[in-house]
Parts: structure tokens; sequence; C-alpha cells
């Protein structure tokens, strides 16, 4: 049976509370300093010892009836953005980067906007508190056009952020994206972003050698389509200095993310093999998704 029957058939209790609008009030009530997670104990030391890698069972625990809420973990450029949005039209689950939460808000020019482009073009985190806003607001709004379930992508970053979401809903499963660092920063500096439509492409073609054992890997570039070609622009954190930055500042505050979520069975390790056309299919295998996308793919 294919992953997606498994994921929208009908529900059964989750974690308080279940919806959208719910889990916004929590999250504001949880930013009090008053309000107290239930993972708020959590003690990484004694928590790691006890997790188990989850195996393809796990899909099985989504609680049935409501749509599934995954999250995307991963490096700077290693893709999230790109599967993340794929998963979503393939299971029809909004995809929410906070990344994309963070620019819009830049663009608005709104009270938050210098604040936070100082911030990012310095490649550091914005608060939790901020961030969490901006991903409540976004809840909310989905909730009223009656979206549910989602695919996070860029959140949570933080074992705040986590602990956080964790104790106002059930993530189900959260995807680990992992690639060699030489690609990593070579996916960022060829990321190109169209100004019009906000398509992501690539022009970095990568080439890695085998070497000591390691296999080597080739991504070919992602070239934009004829309309978007001449509109392309680059993200101003998307430097070789400050990608540098960023990537360190993944290994500081979100590498033990991996742990919170790898400690309570629900983390799936995903090494990228390669560019798309040969991760994908292998990705949708690894989540048990492959027959619906051959469904798809002959309804298309
Ligand atoms: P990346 O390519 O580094 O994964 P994103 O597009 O996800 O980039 O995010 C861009 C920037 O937005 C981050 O560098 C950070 O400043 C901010 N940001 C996004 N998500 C979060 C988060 N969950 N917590 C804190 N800051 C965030």
């Amino acid at each position: 049976m294919a992953g997606f029957s498994r994921c929208s058939v009908a529900s059964t209790a989750a974690k308080t509370p279940t919806s959208a609008a719910a889990t916004f009030s929590y999250l504001i009530r949880a930013l009090s300093p008053s309000f107290s997670s239930s993972s708020s104990t959590f003690d990484p030391e004694t928590d790691l010892n006890r997790g188990k890698p989850p195996g393809l069972g796990t899909l099985k625990r989504e609680p049935k009836g409501r749509n599934v809420q995954w999250a995307f973990l991963g490096c700077p450029g290693v893709g999230k953005g790109t599967y993340a949005s794929r998963l979503s039209n393939l299971l029809g689950v909004p995809h929410i980067a906070t990344g994309d939460l963070v620019r819009d808000e830049l663009a608005s020019s709104g009270p938050l906007s210098s604040q936070l482009k100082e911030i990012v073009n310095q490649g550091k985190l914005v608060s939790d508190e901020i961030i969490i806003d901006l991903l409540s607001k976004r809840l909310e709004k989905g909730e009223a056009k009656g979206e549910s379930g989602f695919i996070l992508d860029g959140f949570p970053r933080t074992v705040r952020q986590a602990e956080i979401l964790e104790g106002v809903t059930d993530i189900d499963l959260v995807i680990n994206l992992k690639l060699r660092e030489e690609a990593l920063l070579a996916k960022c500096l060829g990321r190109r972003i169209c100004s019009e439509c906000g398509g992501n492409y690539n022009v970095a073609s990568i080439d890695i050698k085998a070497e000591n054992g390691s296999p080597g890997m080739y991504m070919a570039p992602l070239p934009p389509p004829p309309e978007c070609a001449s509109k392309l622009i680059t993200r101003p954190d998307d430097t070789e200095e400050i990608v540098k930055k960023r990537l360190r500042v993944y290994q500081t505050m979100t590498q033990p993310v991996e742990d919170f979520y790898r400690s309570r069975g629900k983390l799936v390790e995903f090494d990228l093999p390669g560019g798309i056309l040969e991760s994908w299919p292998k990705l949708l295998r690894a989540l048990n998704l492959e027959d619906h996308d051959d469904k798809q793919s002959a309804a298309a």
C-alpha cells in the first residue's frame, strides 16, 4: 500500500492540540517563561543512548486521519527546499520553509525587516521568538484556508525550537538529508532564484572524484527554463564566507536537533547519492512512497 493512503486516512487522537490554529496559540504560550513543555527534561546524554534508528515502520506511526506532519533537517545547500517541495506536491500538504518566511518578512519592509536583514546576511540564526511568531502566523493563515498537515523545511533549527514544537504537536517523521561538505558549498554558491516566480535553480556542476574509498559523485546543474533565465538572482547570504559561517552555525545549533529526534526514534537519515534524478526515487523508496509516485505519474 502506498505511503500516501497511510498518511491521509481518518483520524485518531494526536497530541493536543490537533489543529494549526491551536498549535499557534500553544506556540505563543510556549514562549512564555512559565510554559513547561513535555520534553523540557530532555537529556541528550541519556536519551541518545535509548535512541534507535527508525525503520520503514516509522511511517506507520502517523495518527490516522490527519495529514503528515514531517520536517526536513540538513545543512545549508543540501536541498531541503527541493525535496520538501516535491514531497509536498506528492502528499498534498503545504511546504512551509521558515527561510522563505524570513525572506518574505525581509522583503515586506515591515518593522522587523532591517533587524532580520542584518542577522540573515551575517549567517546567524533569527531568535526562536521571532521564528516561532512567523511560523505561527503562517500556520494560522494556512488553517483559515483549510490546510492540514505540513512539511517543515528549516524548522526546528535549535533544540529549544524542537522542544517547543514537540510540546505542542506530534511530528511524525524527520528526514535528515546529508551531502558531502564540498558539495554543499558548491551548491550554495551555484544557487539561482528567479526573481519573478521564485523558482530555484543551480548552475553548479558538481563532480567529486572517488577518493580513499569514498565513492565519486556527480550532480548536474539544474538550469532555469528560458522564461526565467534573464531574471535570476542570488541570495545575499550565499557568499563563500557566509555559507561557511552557516555551516558552522548548523553544526553547533542544529546538529543537536538531529540527536533530539534520533533519540525519539523519528529520524530518517538519507545520504543523497547524487542529483535529483538519482536521489528522488531513492528517497521515495526510503520513505516507502514509491507506489504513490507511480500512481501519480500514471495519472498525469
Ligand atoms: P539554509 O540554506 O541556510 O538552510 P534557509 O533558507 O532555511 O537557509 O534560512 C535562511 C536564514 O533564515 C537562516 O540563515 C536564518 O538566519 C533564518 N532562519 C530560517 N529558519 C530559521 C529557524 N528555524 N531558526 C532561526 N533562524 C532561521
